[in-house]
């Protein structure tokens, strides 16, 4: 198995490009989101020269951005497919400014569109009209960490591979991780409740945040910065805001329970003939590998093509119509490596998998992780597309990506599915050249009503944000939905919390 695995190793370590994720610089700009569809605009005041002045007060020049070139990156979504006409960028550095700001924009009747990383990709994060823009780019700071119990306390605005790289430094790391890692901020992350690679080990934000400060619509600095691990005094509020998308509050502040760094890990990236063999080789994992599992990914041959067709990176085994990514985190290597010697070489007498490397070092690590985290990077060079984010019974799971392919026909460029198979989750692709309103009509709601009948969610983490706020109502039960509405009247009467999107 090693000599195998260390062979195709040298493929893999000449032929891949670094890992680090970049966001592509903006070429040209999409179509206005309210113009593409067809949006009205709520009943918001628009900017005044008061209003700038007020913000400048608060913030001084430097915490404004109004120039229409340095606010484009801030209107246009990570997928360059919306764009907001926002005049004006906050960058607010305190939570106090923060409260003063909503204060302000609540009785002034200003609607508000919180940004943190810009990595969303269901269109939560950019204005869909003029909405002041609030950036929490500049609260960055780690207030405290508590080495013995693993609690970190930190501004919203850090980025999330910034707060992993500072724990490491200290033998710990963060409960999650997700490509955007080197954009994306843990505010961000929370709001949209992300999921990511170590989900599967370390369970979903709720989970793991053990308080919040948020300031609310009305300026109201809510103060639930609890960082014990148990603490059942009344309701848990903090919870309210993780996955609201910034429709309830703005996240300022975070304490989280970080995990012990592995003293073992290894990746092992693996190849299979059909998706039943995939399936087989996971729940041999799940039994031969058990407490040392971390994270299982799988993509398919046409996202394995599509990475090698716009980037350096290939397979590092040669193609295959299935990829298995398992990675394992222990505490003693030699245990761990003979548990994945043994599980790999089952794996292969019983014809679960065709081939397969191991990856020992970090360095390894990396360069087999980027090609899954490339994924993104390169489809959206491959055209317009349309993106869904499903979670899926195993019996479906696959199934529906052939189902949409064969729906699809010469319609589409390229339909193509890889995602967290671990927790049932995939990202279905379908590219065409450039949007088209007729092909969106012919996708959705289609694409719902399967997902739907097939017991399945329509957003397994991205959210709900801009993109799929019309479907909410099918999904959910009316009396759920009333009770949101009732919450969102709550926390934000005015409405003036990312509009457009959610509800
Ligand atoms: C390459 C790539 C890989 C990805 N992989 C994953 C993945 O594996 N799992 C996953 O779940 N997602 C993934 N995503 C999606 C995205 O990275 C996550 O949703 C991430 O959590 C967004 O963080 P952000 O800081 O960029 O938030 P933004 O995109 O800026 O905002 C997202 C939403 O949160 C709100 N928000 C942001 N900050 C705050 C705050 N402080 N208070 C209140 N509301 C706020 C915004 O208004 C918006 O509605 C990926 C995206 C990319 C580009």
């Amino acid at each position: 198995m090693r000599k195998r695995i260390f062979n195709n190793f040298k493929t893999l370590l000449s032929s891949a490009s670094n890992n680090i994720f970049h966001v592509n610089k903006l070429h040209s700009y999409p179509n206005f989101t309210k113009n593409v569809y067809q949006v009205n605009r709520g009943p918001y005041k628009s900017l005044e020269e008061h209003h700038l002045t007020f913000f400048r007060d608060v913030l001084g020049e430097n915490g404004m951005i109004v120039d229409l070139c340095d606010l484009e990156k801030y209107n246009v979504d990570f997928t360059k497919q919306l764009r907001g006409c926002s005049t004006l960028v906050l960058r607010p550095t305190t939570t106090q400014q923060i409260s003063k700001i909503l204060s302000f924009c609540n009785h002034n009747h200003l609607a508000v569109c919180t940004q943190g990383g810009n990595t969303g990709i269901c269109g939560g994060a950019t204005p869909v009209f003029d909405e002041v823009i609030l950036s929490t780019e500049l609260m960055n700071k780690v207030i405290h960490l508590d080495e013995l119990s693993g609690v970190l306390t930190c501004e919203a605005g850090c980025v999330l591979q910034q707060l992993n790289d500072f724990l490491v430094e200290r033998d710990l790391m963060m409960p999650i991780d997700l490509g955007a890692k080197g954009s994306c901020q843990i505010g961000g992350n929370l709001s949209t409740n992300a999921g990511g690679i170590r989900l599967y080990r370390y369970g979903n934000l709720h989970g793991n945040v053990l308080g919040l400060e948020v300031v609310k619509a009305d300026g109201e600095v809510l103060d639930c910065m609890n960082t014990l691990k148990k603490d059942n005094t009344g309701y848990h509020l903090q919870h309210l805001f993780i996955g609201s998308e910034g429709t309830l509050g703005i996240i300022t502040k975070v304490a989280i329970q970080c995990a012990p760094k592995p003293k073992s890990v290894h990746l092992l990236f693996l190849g299979a003939q059909n998706f039943t063999k995939v399936l087989k080789a996971y729940k041999k994992a799940r039994y031969d590998l058990g407490e040392i599992i971390s994270a299982v990914e799988c993509m398919d041959h046409q996202t394995m093509e599509l990475v090698e067709e716009h980037s350096e990176l290939s397979s590092p085994i040669g193609p295959y119509p299935f990829y298995l990514i398992i990675e394992t985190s222990g505490s003693e290597s030699v245990h761990d490596q003979k548990k994945l010697e043994g599980y790999f070489n089952g794996c292969m007498d019983k014809h679960f998998i065709l081939n397969g490397v191991v990856a020992t070092s970090a360095a390894q690590r990396e360069k087999l992780w980027s090609i899954r985290e490339g994924i993104a990077h390169s489809m959206y060079q491959d055209g317009y597309v349309f993106s869904y984010d499903i979670s899926l019974p195993f019996s479906s799971y696959y199934d529906f990506v052939t189902e949409m392919r064969e729906y699809m026909g010469k319609k589409a460029h390229r339909v193509f599915g890889f995602g967290h198979l671990g927790d049932g989750n995939i990202h279905l692709q379908i590219s065409i050249k450039e949007f088209s309103n007729e092909i969106l009509n012919y996708i959705e709601p289609h694409i719902y009503n399967r997902v739907d009948e097939l017991h399945g969610s329509i957003s397994a983490e991205h959210g709900i944000g801009f993109l799929k706020r019309k479907y909410l109502p099918k999904i959910k039960s009316s009396e759920n939905l009333s009770t949101m509405r009732k919450l969102k009247m709550l926390m934000d009467p005015k409405g003036i919390l990312n509009p457009y999107k959610v509800l």
